[in-house]
Order: structure tokens, then C-alpha cells, then sequence
């Protein structure tokens, strides 16, 4: 691809190429699995300490060089970062990005959508739990299921594919619903990925027994459709796919729990406050604002990047528990 740097490898020679920024780490939900009911608690701080959109694109410029050609922007919400369609217009005139994503909850999607796509962004997916307008509001604590339904819409409207839908299944209240959402993936061209539900962040709604692993998911999926392997779909991600006998769309299983999937992990995060994580689950992190505010060249935030890269573990130590030094929650690291 023109424009295209190098290729990074890591330590245990896994392709690094791809970079999940999260833009904030403020929601206009409140997911009882992801944040507290409460939202922030940004205590005496002040939220002064996020990059500036500026410095988000210098990062990503940065990034490339070293052969990151994929960008996906996540949150907390990514939506509601002011700006957001410059971010992405800045990002898509550097050369060597050829792929730029969002992971959204899509309150505000549908009304953005057209900026957002012709600013640059590809590609969208859309975090959705429930087909089930009170459960939505259940587990969101405060979302309007039209919303997102109009928006998955107009994702597809303008062929923004592939348009995946991101499904967390708890045990108790979404695993009744699996099979509608095979359905839609049957009837739409939608890719719904059923994700294991795993012990990260504030730990506010997570139980051993709401995870259910994707075998068990598979499994129910299998009674009633005949699943067909498929290479991967268009995307960055772990999944593994398949195609449904006479459907549209795909149904993918992410499975972080009962399959390691690192062998394969091609990436490395950028949190709000921007500090870089080489794994969701490592609390080691390479600071990259303040270098920032100390004028660093690009050949010393280059040097950060390559030190974050090769603090990169070979396995998540998610097994383990979340862990007291992991500060962190979901929302600020982007899941
Ligand atoms: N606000 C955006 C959204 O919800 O799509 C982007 C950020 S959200 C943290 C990214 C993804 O992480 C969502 O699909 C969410 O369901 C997922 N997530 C959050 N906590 C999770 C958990 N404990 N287990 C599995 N996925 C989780
Ligand atoms: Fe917000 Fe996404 Fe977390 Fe839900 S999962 S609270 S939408 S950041």
C-alpha cells in the first residue's frame, strides 16, 4: 500500500499494526457492566488531563511510522468528544492509515453518520445487548433503543460495511435473546459478535456464572443454523466467523475467556488520558502526554511507541483477576 511504512513485529513476533484510541472516557450511558451509575469520579482533578485532538493526530502520525495502518476510535463514548469528525478527517490524510473504525453505543450516531463518513471514517460497530427496549434501558441505565435501531439503519444505508454489532451475553438477561440476534444477522447484512463476558473494570455487575463461554453459545446457535467457516470479516478484531446457510450477514464468536486468542493480537491502545497499554489486562503503561507537554520530537515519542510494543505480554493474564493495580475501568481504556 502506498504510503505504508514498515511492518512492526513484537518480542514474540505477532504483527502490530493496528491502534484502538480511546477519545474520551466520559458515556451518555451508563452500561450496569461498564461504568457506575454515577458516571466519573474525577475527584479533585478536574478532566484537564485528556489529549487534545491535536495530540491525538500527532500520536497517529507517529504511529504510522512504525507501521500501525489501522485506527479504530472508542471511548467511553466516542461520540460525544467534541470534534470528533476533525479527529478523523486529520487521521484519514495521513498516508499510511488505511483503515479507520468506530466502536459506538450509537445514541448519536445516526444524525452524525454522514459527517462522520465523509471525514474519512470506514467503518462502524455498534455495541448492542439487547433487542428488548426495556432491557436496553435496563442495562444501559438511561439508552433509547429507537436511537440505535436508526442507527444500525443508517449505517447500512450508506454501505458502511461491514457493520458489526457487538453483543456482551450475561447469563440471566441476554442469553433468551441469542438467537434473535442470529436472526438478524440471518435477514441483515450484519456481523454479530457474541463476546464472553469478562471480569474487567469496576467489577460493578460482573459473576463467574453470567459469563457464558462460546462454545455454549455456539452450541445453541448449531441446534437451528448450519455454520459455515469464513475468513476473517473486514476488521481488526479476535473473532472467528461464520457465514449462515442462505443469511446475509455473519455471526462471530469472541472468546477472551476460554480461548486465548493473544497468539494473534495485533494491538496496542491509547487511553483518553494518553498513555499507551501494550494489553487490555497489562496496567503497565508507557506516558505519552506528558512527554508531550515536555516537547518531545517525534523520534522520542517514536522511541515510546517501540518501548510500549515491547512491554507487550505474550498472554493476557485475565485468569488472574482484574487486579489492584490495575486502575483502570473499560471506559477509560476502550474495550
Ligand atoms: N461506548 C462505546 C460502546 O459501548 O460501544 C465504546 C466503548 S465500550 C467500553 C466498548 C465495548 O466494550 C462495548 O462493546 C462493550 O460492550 C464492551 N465491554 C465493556 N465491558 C465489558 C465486559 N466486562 N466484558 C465484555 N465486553 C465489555
Ligand atoms: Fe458507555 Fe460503552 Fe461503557 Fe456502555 S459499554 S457505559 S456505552 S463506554
Amino acid at each position: 500500500m502506498a504510503g505504508r511504512v514498515r511492518k512492526m513485529t513484537d518480542t514474540y513476533g505477532r504483527n502490530i499494526n493496528y491502534m484502538r484510541i480511546s477519545v474520551t472516557d466520559r458515556c451518555n450511558l451508563r452500561c450496569r457492566y461498564c461504568m457506575p451509575e454515577e458516571g466519573l469520579r474525577l475527584g479533585g482533578k478536574g478532566h484537564n488531563n485528556i489529549l487534545t485532538l491535536e495530540e491525538c493526530a500527532r500520536l497517529v502520525q507517529i504511529a504510522a511510522g512504525i507501521g500501525i495502518h489501522k485506527i479504530r476510535l472508542t471511548g467511553g463514548e466516542p461520540l460525544v468528544r467534541r470534534n470528533l469528525v476533525k479527529l478523523i478527517g486529520d487521521i484519514a490524510s495521513i498516508a499510511a492509515i488505511d483503515d479507520i473504525a468506530i466502536t459506538t453505543n450509537g445514541m448519536l450516531f445516526a444524525p452524525m453518520a454522514a459527517g462522520l463518513q465523509s471525514a474519512g471514517l470506514q467503518r462502524v460497530n455498534f455495541s448492542v445487548d439487547t433487542l428488548e427496549k426495556t432491557k436496553y434501558r435496563y442495562i444501559t441505565r438511561q439508552g433509547d433503543i429507537g436511537k440505535l435501531m436508526a442507527s444500525l439503519y443508517k449505517a447500512l444505508e450508506l454501505e458502511m460495511h461491514p457493520v458489526k454489532i457487538n453483543m456482551v451475553v450475561i447469563r440471566g438477561f441476554n442469553d433468551d435473546e441469542i438467537m434473535d440476534f442470529v436472526r438478524l444477522a440471518y435477514n441483515y447484512p450484519l456481523h454479530v459478535r457474541f463476546i464472553e463476558f469478562m471480569p474487567v473494570g469496576d467489577l460493578l455487575y460482573w459473576r463467574q456464572d453470567r459469563s457464558l463461554c462460546s462454545r455454549e453459545i455456539k452450541a445453541q446457535v448449531q441446534q437451528e443454523y448450519a455454520l459455515m467457516p469464513v475468513r476473517a470479516i473486514r476488521g481488526n478484531g479476535p473473532a472467528k466467523y461464520y457465514k449462515l446457510e442462505g443469511g446475509q450477514g455473519s455471526v462471530g464468536f469472541i472468546s477472551p475467556l476460554s480461548n486465548h486468542f493473544c497468539g494473534d493480537c495485533n494491538r496496542i491502545r491509547l487511553t483518553a488520558e494518553g498513555k499507551l497499554r501494550a494489553c487490555l489486562y497489562d496496567p503497565r503503561e508507557i506516558d505519552l502526554k506528558t512527554a508531550l507537554q515536555n516537547q518531545a520530537s517525534d523520534s522520542e515519542l517514536k522511541d515510546l511507541f517501540l518501548s510500549a510494543i515491547s512491554l507487550k505480554p505474550e498472554k493476557h493474564s485475565m485468569h488472574s483477576g482484574w487486579g489492584a493495580g490495575n486502575k483502570r475501568k473499560m471506559h477509560q481504556i476502550g474495550g
